[in-house]
């Protein structure tokens, strides 16, 4: 829009990060506007016929009521091509680094006008179609290699469809035409530099079911409360609970290709912490440092709390844009209760109706807004290419009171929980994952997948499995009440078997150079032995077997570290089956083999079992 055209208004008032401007007539909601003589940016969020509140982006104070407010006519967008990833960048996506320098050089820290992506910077492109062939939107146009790991795919912009009459190899910025389509009457100059508006959600052919896992490494996830390609999760992160140990291996082990790393801190500190040790982490898949594939998205406690309401679009707009490309895309957001409290903040200024605690009434759609863009799907373009976002969301609920409203709002739209307990990072049980509080809905439609891979074995083994764990719970209260005499020698067992379970496949360290990922085939392995072992041992019990005896097996020792084998001796694993056996028959009576269990009841109950 030619300048003289632009809507112009006046302030009328100001009120933290909410400015109330008049004369803003033909404005539209969320359009992005500048602010004052020094043109902090803005978003509409509000109109009542000339009259606009705008949240700013930007520390508002020294704005005085008339001074100007100008209306761009766009909503708020991202700029998408080359160059996203290895950025950091704050909640409207201005990368950090550039907004320090230029507020360095020029004393100032607001109203910085920084390209997202670097003008100047040439980057090599290699066509994918040549003159001559008809394209649609989404129909990938060329490469770039946008880092050592990411293959950039520059598609055919959305809403545009022709014959490409021009397009060659070679050097150019993201502003130099790299294709030229000729539509029916329109030509299209291409450029690498895309823009979309954050609220809008990117289209997708189609939507595909969330039946493939997405896989971990981590075994508690992977085993018993997976997420799907494309899936939900929440996780509530008590601190010191191993929320920020979890993440990171999710980023370095998860199957997914890129990771968008939107975090929204309350102290300055901790999105300090974040922006030192990503760029930290390896890439075990790769050698290379995360970063590689990463792009971060950072709102520290300076900033206001209106970007920070922003950064979690931004993030899933971008994630949607490499998902387009045909990749899996992981999106963890930490906290999205600070972004909510942005939203409070906001709605408590613009004098909204408050509901519960003080949130707005629209918390809950607008939190399921953000949540279903995730996906799995088949993305535009003809290839037929498949891409996905997951998103893990973590919810610091005060207090770990996780009745409050963000987390019953984010639970009601995710579709695992990953219930990180304080009390077993107490106790070093990492991850402080709880077994009892977790869940996934994916699970069952996940079973499928396993079970044809692991001979209709899967389901049964995580189910037994589980369900000894339950029982375990039960059992232990038992034992607090009247003691462990209490318990027949089969209760024993099974908690035996639940203990190993714990400490032998549920903990896992993420420290340990083997144990910190355990492939499927791994863990199907670990969790059929343990299940094997308490079959046999069960059965040996009832044939007259001592439970010391068994209980201290020197198998049981092979057992607890198959953890540390590597995944190309996880055969070894298949052949404890064998000593189990054996070590366990040894130690059933000669001619007991149909004594039934009630003849050795009661004989040691009292027996010291290590
Ligand atoms: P939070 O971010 O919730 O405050 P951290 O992720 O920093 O907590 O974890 C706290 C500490 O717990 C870590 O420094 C580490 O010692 C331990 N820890 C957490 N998760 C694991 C794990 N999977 N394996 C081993 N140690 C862990």
């Amino acid at each position: 829009m030619p300048n003289e055209e632009k809507i112009k208004g006046v302030i009328e008032r100001i009120s933290g990060p909410l400015v109330v401007a008049k004369g803003m007539l033909g404005a539209s909601m969320y359009d992005v506007v500048h602010i004052g003589e020094i043109g902090l940016v803005g978003e509409i969020v509000e109109l009542k016929d000339d009259t606009a509140s705008i949240q700013a982006y930007e520390e508002t104070s020294g704005l005085m009521p008339g001074e100007p407010v100008v209306c761009l006519g766009e909503s708020l967008s991202v700029e998408l091509g080359p160059g996203i990833i290895e950025q950091f960048y704050d909640g409207i996506q201005r990368p950090l680094e550039l907004i320090e320098q230029a507020a360095k050089s020029h004393f100032i820290s607001r109203g910085i006008n920084v390209p997202a992506i670097d003008r100047a910077k040439k980057w090599k492109f290699e066509p994918r179609v040549k003159p001559g062939d008809t394209v649609e939107e989404g129909d990938i146009l060329g490469v770039v290699q946008e880092t050592v790991v990411v293959e950039h795919r520059i598609m055919v912009p959305l809403g545009v469809r022709g014959t490409v009459s021009s397009v060659q190899s070679g050097e150019y910025t993201v502003e130099e035409t790299i294709a030229v389509i000729d539509g029916s009457g329109t030509t299209h100059n291409v450029q690498m530099l895309q823009r979309w508006p954050v609220r809008k959600p990117r289209p997708v052919a189609r939507r595909l079911p969330p039946n493939v896992p997405m896989s971990t490494g981590q075994r508690i996830v992977d085993a018993f409360f997976p997420i799907a390609l494309g899936g939900t999760a929440c996780v509530p992160g008590p601190f010191g609970s191993g929320k920020t140990v979890i993440q990171h291996q999710f980023a370095k082990w998860a199957q997914a290709q890129i990771v968008v790393y939107v975090g929204c801190g309350e102290r300055g500190n901790e999105m300090t912490d974040v922006l030192l040790e990503f760029p930290e982490l390896e890439d075990p898949q790769s050698g290379h440092p995360l970063m590689k594939r990463t792009t971060l998205i950072a709102n520290t406690s300076n900033m206001p709390v209106a970007a920070r309401e922003a950064s979690i679009y931004t993030a899933i707009t971008l994630a949607e844009y490499y998902r387009d490309m045909g990749y899996s895309v992981a999106l963890m957001a930490d906290s999205t209760s600070r972004w909510a409290e942005a939203l409070r903040e906001m709605s408590g200024r613009l004098e909204e109706m408050p509901g519960e605690e003080g949130y707005p009434a629209y918390l809950g759609t607008r939190l399921a807004s953000f949540y279903e863009r995730a996906g799995r799907c088949i993305v535009k373009g003809r290839d037929g290419r498949e891409g996905s976002i997951s998103v893990i969301g973590a919810v610091s609920p005060p207090g770990g009171d996780l009745s409050e409203p963000v987390t019953q709002n984010t639970l009601r739209v995710t579709k695992v929980f990953w219930g990180l307990d304080a009390n077993l990072a107490y106790q070093r049980h990492f991850p402080a994952i709880n077994w009892l509080s977790s869940y996934s809905l994916y699970t069952e439609t996940l079973d499928a997948y396993w079970n044809d891979r692991f001979d209709d074995e899967w389901s049964g083994l995580r189910i037994e499995a589980m369900s000894l764990l339950e029982e375990e719970d039960q059992l232990r209260e038992v034992v607090r009440l009247v003691g462990i005499d209490a318990l027949s020698r089969e209760e024993r067992m099974v908690l035996e078997t639940a203990k190993s379970l714990r400490e032998d496949f549920l903990h896992q360290n993420a420290f340990h150079e083997v144990d910190t990922y355990a492939s499927m085939d791994k863990q199907f392995r670990m969790l059929r032995t343990i299940v094997r072992f308490h079959h046999v041992g069960m059965d040996a019990l009832k044939k007259g077997a001592s439970m010391s005896e068994l209980f201290n097996l020197p198998v049981r020792e092979q057992i607890a570290r198959m953890r540390y084998l590597e995944e190309k001796q996880i055969d070894q694993i298949d052949k404890l089956e064998n000593t189990i056996k054996e070590q366990i028959g040894a130690l059933v009576p000669t001619g007991a083999a149909s004594a039934g269990v009630t003849a050795f009841k009661g004989g040691e109950q009292n027996e010291n079992v290590a």
